[in-house]
């Protein structure tokens, strides 16, 4: 038999429950136990290897791993020449400059001469000189807003999401740097098939997450005006209904962002018992 697949996943931090729920959503069974680090899918010829989300990209880029799951930021920091496979629309935050709320700089130009604090020195070194910003990046492991607190910095480049963190420490921001998420990450652009089969299955997970399946029923004579309503209504189903040759279902794959305004419309357009359902999966 051939050896599995092994992907390295994080083993805690922010990325560990979203990458969790999406293997439970793609079908994968397994038992993840506190301490194991590498851990066999029940079902298909896979391994879960549990490592710290930092420490992802060198496991792929050095073969121990053919897939992973980590920060599209750590995967520019680390600096691995590796392929994202899969963007997996979790984690998303932005790599930020900041400022203290009483400092004089307004923007990136302001920075120059500056200390920047931050966790991400290569990326932010990277930054600045191609925007031609003299700065010293000043490199820390954590804790990156209470540098200019404590005099080490007068700027920092840190991760945001909500912002929030940055409020309480009395920061503002004047610069994204790199809009980052989750993503799947493979040392080839031409994976083996079985590696490719993982790759598909995890964005049919994704896919399908942004996805609704919509079912209608409506008289034959409002399919124009439902037509007009739904978005990409290029590949509906149309299915009589046996009882009333002047009803048909519709059953139809629409955006989840969009679904708030469609319903609404639909039912004015003479659709009924109107059904929203979550996709599993979804290979387009
Ligand atoms: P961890 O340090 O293990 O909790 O994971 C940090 C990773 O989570 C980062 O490298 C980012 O890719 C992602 N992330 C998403 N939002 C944030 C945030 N607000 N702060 C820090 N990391 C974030």
């Amino acid at each position: 038999m051939s050896e599995p697949i092994r992907l390295a996943v994080p083993n805690k931090g922010r990325l560990q429950d979203p990458a969790s729920a999406l293997l439970g959503q793609a079908g994968l069974v397994y038992e993840k136990t506190e301490r194991a680090l590498s851990v066999p899918v029940r079902n298909v010829a896979l391994e879960l290897l549990f490592v710290r989300t930092e420490d992802v990209c060198e496991m792929v880029a050095d073969g121990a791993a053919h897939l992973g799951i980590t920060g599209l930021d750590l995967l520019a920091e680390s600096g691995a020449s590796l392929e994202v496979a899969a963007e997996l629309a979790f984690g998303t935050c932005r790599l930020t400059a900041a400022v203290p709320n009483a400092s004089p700089v307004e923007d990136l130009a302001g920075l120059a001469g500056l200390r920047v604090a931050t966790a991400h020195p290569r990326i932010t070194s990277a930054f600045f000189a191609d925007k031609g910003v003299p700065v010293t990046t000043i490199a820390l492991r954590g804790s990156v807003e209470v540098a200019p607190k404590l005099d080490l910095a007068d700027a920092i480049v840190d991760l945001v999401s909500s912002g929030s963190t940055m409020k309480v420490n009395g920061l503002r921001p004047v610069a994204t740097i790199l809009e980052s998420q989750a993503v799947l990450v493979t040392a080839s652009a031409e994976p083996s098939q079985e590696t490719a089969q993982v790759i598909t299955m995890l964005r049919a997970v994704v896919a399908a997450r942004r996805k609704r399946y919509l079912l209608m029923n409506a008289p034959r004579s409002a399919l124009d005006a439902i037509e007009a309503i739904i978005p990409g209504f290029d590949a509906p189903s149309i299915v009589p209904l046996a009882h009333d040759p002047t009803m048909v279902a519709v059953h139809s794959v629409v955006d989840a962002d969009e679904v708030w305004q469609i319903l609404p419309r639909l039912k004015v357009a003479g659709a009924s018992g109107i059904l929203v359902l979550p996709i599993e999966q979804l290979i387009p």
